[in-house]
């Protein structure tokens, strides 16, 4: 297969370059040149499959022509190591819980799914000669989630090494823990700083021709197809098990967004096929993509905090794969476009207020506990279904993540799974750093 980039003034790549680079040379987004159509018989038969038996078919469309197919399927059986049940919330409402990996978050898969692909491309290119090729090194700048998500993928991947750079003192000990307490290939930045600096450090580091030299170095960005990509998977194990319930004829799949690399990979498994009758991205505060559904134009803006923070985003990266998606790579016009959008998609928008207000009525009316982002999934499916139509929301997070956060709506003292409590007695190992490039290379050109 080979790749695209949105912005049409990069070479045609493929899939080896598109997951090392992750952005394209004219800062596009890579898109696949052809979304395979699944046949009829997979549809016909998916309740019958597993998770993984599922997620093996979508992965072979998207990258069957690249990868070995047994490597493909261990990388694939590896990255699914838990699962992803739908439950029930409420009458025709049903939670589809992404937050049964590593790190309890959706994040996971397409994290763990980009250090098995790195390592199978590194293996490869190992192979052919005699001597050891060096470590490929990740860095990756986080404000909590990503960086936890990434550190827990790449853990233990022979070959990589990775940098996660965060800030200090602005990531809550919860999440702090999940990429500072793990050793091995996985090393903590924290600078004395804050997010935006993290991030310079993180490019000034990649434009640096000296440091390029003395290391090979990739990003694990959300953008990045191998992380994005295998999100699908969640969305078709979902068709199917709501199939096995006979629940699947009037699908609407609503989705909490933030940059948009979920609800972009569940429109790709769409153009495969998958039969879900529309979506719903539901957003917090941050309404840029709400409101280019109202008016057809797309206005980016700083980002606002609120409760469901990983959907703090202002300026969604994969808005420009999904106008590349409609626009059939730019030959259809704006209107034509946003309308095709707009058939199939719907938006909602939530403040703070509206979403500790939902987290209140569905704990008391159904005793379900959902974490700030879910709860915008929720409360648009409850605002937004038809008669007739099920609803399926993905519940990004488990609430424990948010713990401080959700007992204090809720008044609960939400139980910390196992995994979650053993990163947080780990020890605290990470390396301090000022916000001065000069600093942080000169410790990359040690290592
Ligand atoms: C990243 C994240 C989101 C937003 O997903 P996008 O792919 O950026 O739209 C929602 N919820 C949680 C918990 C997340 O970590």
């Amino acid at each position: 297969m080979k790749y695209y980039s949105t912005n049409g003034k990069a070479p045609i790549a493929d899939l080896q370059k598109a997951v090392v680079k992750g952005l394209a040379e004219d800062r596009g987004l890579y898109m696949p040149e052809a979304i395979k159509l699944l046949p009829k018989v997979f549809f016909d038969n998916i309740q019958e499959m597993n998770f993984q038996q599922i997620a093996y078919n979508v992965a072979s469309a998207f990258f069957g022509e690249d990868v070995d197919l047994d490597a493909l399927q261990d990388i694939v059986y590896d990255t699914l190591s838990f699962d992803c049940p739908v439950k029930q919330v409420k009458e025709n409402i049903y939670a589809l819980e992404l937050f049964h990996g590593p790190t309890l978050a959706f994040k996971d898969v397409g994290a763990r799914f980009m250090a098995r692909l790195l390592q199978y491309f590194i293996r490869q290119e190992a192979g052919g000669r005699s001597q050891e090729t060096g470590d490929v090194n990740v860095l990756v700048a986080t404000s909590g989630d990503t960086g936890s998500a990434v550190a827990n993928g790449f853990l233990g991947v022979e070959g990589i090494h990775v940098y996660v750079l965060y800030p200090k003192g602005k990531v809550s000990p919860i999440q702090e823990c999940q990429f500072t307490t793990l050793g091995k290939n996985i090393t903590a930045i924290e600078v004395d700083g804050v997010f935006d600096d993290c991030q310079t450090l993180v490019k000034s580091a990649f434009m640096d021709e000296e440091l390029n030299q003395h290391m090979m170095l990739t990003s694990a960005n959300s953008i990045n197809v191998a992380r994005f990509l295998p999100q699908a998977f969640y969305y078709f194990n979902a068709f199917a098990r709501m199939k096995a319930l006979g629940k699947a004829g009037n699908l609407v799949m609503c989705v909490p967004s933030g940059n948009f690399g979920n609800i972009c990979s569940a429109l790709f498994g769409h153009e495969m096929g998958l039969p879900i009758k529309r979506f719903i991205a539901a957003n917090n505060a941050n309404d840029i993509f709400f409101k280019y559904l109202q008016t057809g134009k797309y206005e980016p803006k700083a980002s606002v905090q609120t409760l469901a923070n990983a959907m703090d985003v202002g300026d969604p990266s994969n808005f420009a794969r999904i106008i590349n998606l409609y626009s059939q790579n730019n030959k259809l016009t704006d209107e034509a476009t946003h309308h095709r959008i707009t058939n199939l998609i719907s938006g909602a928008t939530y403040s703070n207020e509206q979403i500790k207000e939902t987290m209140r009525q569905c704990y008391a009316e159904t005793g379900y506990i959902l974490d700030p982002h879910g709860a915008c999934g929720y409360q648009a499916l409850v605002d937004g279904l038809q008669p007739g139509e099920i609803g399926v929301f993905c519940e990004t997070a488990h609430p424990a993540k948010f713990k401080e956060k959700v007992d204090d709506i809720l008044g609960t003292d939400v139980e910390i799974p196992e995994r979650l409590a053993a990163f947080m007695r780990g020890e605290k190992q990470s390396v301090e750093m000022t916000k001065d490039f000069a600093d942080f290379k000169a410790y990359l050109m040690k290592q």
